[in-house]
């Protein structure tokens, strides 16, 4: 067992773990208690973090694939071995249920395993060429110093679903984690120090959420930085792609979601109850997957409604590291007053809170599970990502009619569809526009998936063979033979 610490009060920067003079605290969602303390990085830090990565790439990139991939095969190994130590101080900065947390990191280490494999699969083409002594070659090569930006509700896996193929691809790696979570990113940091990822290889600036803007324009500022890989929200990832265009940098965008689950009207009701738990419910709604709109077929509704209704009553509030605990707290002030707000414009527009509704008896965040019922497209919590335990449900008619309804917004992350006719389900998985569909199944993620989404929801894919590619460059090579 390793003996290094995991909770980190400073940034780690070019191999160096560094202190700025100021600093911001990191508290627990469920209890408002200090966790931890890290440093407030600005353009200075920023600065050093690429020097320390473009200092390392030659080095880094040369290596053999199965170099690159024996610290990546080792994080993960200590990952998996200090599991319960990891997902503990997930959920004290996180807030989500200790399960959960230890879901997590196994998610998380997932990635890292399955990269360190991709890297020996990073293959280039041979391609007939048009004239008999011609030969053309194409080569993948990586694309240079990166940087990740990634999000508070998934701490860890936001993390190695980038630092994975990154590294894997021969790339260094800048991580600019949220405000609220930095401390997983400093203890993945920690264990990619002692794997030996060598030093400016792996990078990680915290600040406070006054400082993203000044960090995120000294990063994406400096041409030096070759790739933006950014998991958040729409707005911010618009505003990081425009920043991206003055030094044309390849970009990667996984943004928000507003994910239709489907329920047509021959689903098995137990099923489609159980996936819509796991897809409305997991992290207390706080997923970019998080089905956002529950679309009911005529002839299942009332079953449906009565079914969910009961499991959501059932759903066990409380802090994150209690046992048996299903939801947790929503990560701040600023969360749970934007989901109260979204229920009572619904409320105000015409819907029923049948279950739940307001802030749950624990107090602070919590939210309590909520049925909302006769939703409509046109609400606001239908337009936008509820992030948060409610569940609201629009009634349709036609096959056709839940189509559209579910094809109606400018998101198109992820999409549930429930159903038993095979036929029906082709033509409705064929016919979503979302970039994964899950077919009588409320969970998608795996290191396998190509994950990511079509039309707002982002640009590119993260897992998969895709999630390698998208950290490589393409290299023709003509050869005029004598
Ligand atoms: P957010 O406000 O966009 O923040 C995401 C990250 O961007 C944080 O590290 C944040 O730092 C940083 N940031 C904010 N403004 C910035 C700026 N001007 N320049 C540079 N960086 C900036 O999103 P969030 O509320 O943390 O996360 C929730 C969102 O993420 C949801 O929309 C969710 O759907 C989406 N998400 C998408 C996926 C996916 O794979 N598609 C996965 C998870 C989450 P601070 O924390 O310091 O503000």
């Amino acid at each position: 067992m390793s003996a290094v610490a995991l909770i980190r009060g400073r940034a780690y920067i070019a191999g160096e773990w560094v202190a700025t003079g100021t600093h911001l605290d990191v508290l627990d969602p469920a209890t408002g208690e200090r966790v931890g303390r890290v440093p407030r990085c600005g353009a200075e830090q920023a600065r050093a973090a690429v020097d320390g990565a473009c200092g390392v790439f030659e080095q880094w990139r040369s290596l053999s694939a199965i170099d690159r991939a024996a610290p990546l095969h080792r994080m993960a190994r200590t990952m998996e071995r200090r599991e319960e130590e990891l997902a503990t101080l997930l959920t004290r900065e996180q807030g989500k249920p200790l399960a959960e947390a230890r879901g997590e990191i196994r998610y998380a280490a997932s990635f890292l395993t399955w990269f360190a494999e991709e890297a020996r699969r990073m293959y280039g083409e041979t391609v007939p060429a048009p004239s008999a002594d011609g030969r053309i070659f194409v080569l993948r090569q990586p694309v240079g110093v990166g940087v990740a930006i990634t999000p508070w509700n998934f701490p860890c896996a936001m993390v190695t679903r980038k630092l994975g193929p990154a590294l894997a691809a021969g790339c260094p790696l800048i991580l600019k984690p949220a405000e609220a979570t930095p401390l997983s990113a400093l203890a993945l940091a920690a264990i990619a120090e002692e794997a030996g990822i060598p030093a400016g290889a792996f990078s990680v600036l915290t600040g406070d959420r006054a400082d993203a803007a000044d960090l995120g324009d000294a990063l994406i500022g400096d041409a030096r930085v070759r790739k933006l890989s950014f998991t958040g929200s729409t707005a911010v990832g618009k505003k990081l792609l425009e920043a991206s265009a003055a030094t044309v940098k390849r970009v990667s965008l996984e943004l928000g979601g507003n994910a239709p689950f489907v329920v047509l009207d021959d689903a098995d009701v137990d099923a489609a109850v159980a996936g819509c738990l796991i897809a409305k419910f997991r992290n207390a709604g706080q997923t970019c997957v998080a089905a956002n709109r529950i679309l009911v077929q005529d002839g299942i509704y009332e079953r449906f409604r009565d079914a969910l209704a009961q499991a959501i009553a059932a759903l066990r509030v409380g802090p994150g590291l209690e046992p048996g605990v299903q939801i947790g707290p929503l990560i701040d002030r600023r969360a749970f007053d934007k989901v109260h707000a979204l229920v009572a414009d619904a409320r105000d527009a015409g819907a029923r809170s049948t279950v739940g509704g307001g802030q749950a008896e624990a107090g602070g965040t919590f939210f309590t599970p909520t049925l909302l019922e006769d939703v409509s497209a046109d609400m606001r919590i239908s337009r936008e990502e509820v992030f948060g335990p409610v569940a609201p449900l629009t009634r349709f008619g036609s096959d056709a009619e839940g189509m559209a309804l579910a094809n109606g917004t400018p998101a198109g992350l992820i999409a549930y569809l429930y159903g038993r006719d095979f036929s029906r389900l082709v033509r409705g998985y064929e016919a979503l526009e979302a970039g994964m569909v899950g077919v009588n199944t409320g969970l998608v993620s795996t290191a396998e998936v190509p994950f990511g989404g079509w039309k707002e929801s982002g640009l590119g894919r993260e897992g998969s063979r895709h999630g390698l590619e998208d950290w490589t460059e393409l290299k023709s090579v003509t050869v005029a033979l004598d």
